[in-house]
């Protein structure tokens, strides 16, 4: 008699997503996995499970990887366009109030608006090669979650989530 802890690696990969769709649908707040659930709950606190399909997502460690990202791909554009409007002048296009303002506005901007997509890219990215609490089989898809009921049809808030 054979008592296995985790299913085979090979059952795991299976049922999970492939990397791009599953980084494009974190990237979009749905989960990695079906697509249907959204992935956060607030701004960037990601929901304990999913709700359409029961995949648990606590075991996510992001970390501080989405916020590097956003700072690669902000700084690179706004250092750009900063480069870009500030040289090969004689006289600056803008007055330096001005331009230290819409600059600052620009970067806070783009930082906000990237960071749950970057997070929930990230998220996809460990959720598609089986990283940290993803490393068990997911949930197979069209069958009913642990909590009953068909997929998409949960009621209710997710627990420690509150009214948000
Ligand atoms: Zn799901």
């Amino acid at each position: 008699m054979t008592i296995e802890a985790f299913p085979p690696p090979d059952a795991a990969a299976a049922t999970r997503t492939r990397l791009a769709p599953a980084m494009a649908r974190g990237f979009l707040n749905r989960c990695p996995h079906c697509g249907k659930g959204k992935l956060f709950g607030r701004f960037l606190k990601v929901r304990p499970e999913c709700e359409a399909c029961g995949l648990s997502m606590e075991g996510h460690r992001a970390d501080d990887l989405p916020p590097y990202l956003v700072i690669f791909i902000v700084g690179h554009i706004v250092g750009y366009l900063v480069l870009k409007v500030e040289s090969g002048y004689d006289e600056p296009l803008l007055p330096l109030w001005l331009s230290c303002t819409v600059f600052l506005l620009l970067s806070l901007i783009m930082g906000l608006g990237l960071l749950q997509p970057v997070k929930g890219a990230v998220i996809g990215l460990q959720y598609a090669f089986g990283m940290h609490g993803f490393g068990v089989a997911p949930p197979v898809l069209g069958v009913r979650g642990k909590h009953g009921g068909e997929a998409g049809t949960r009621t209710g808030n997710a627990p420690g989530l509150g009214n948000a």
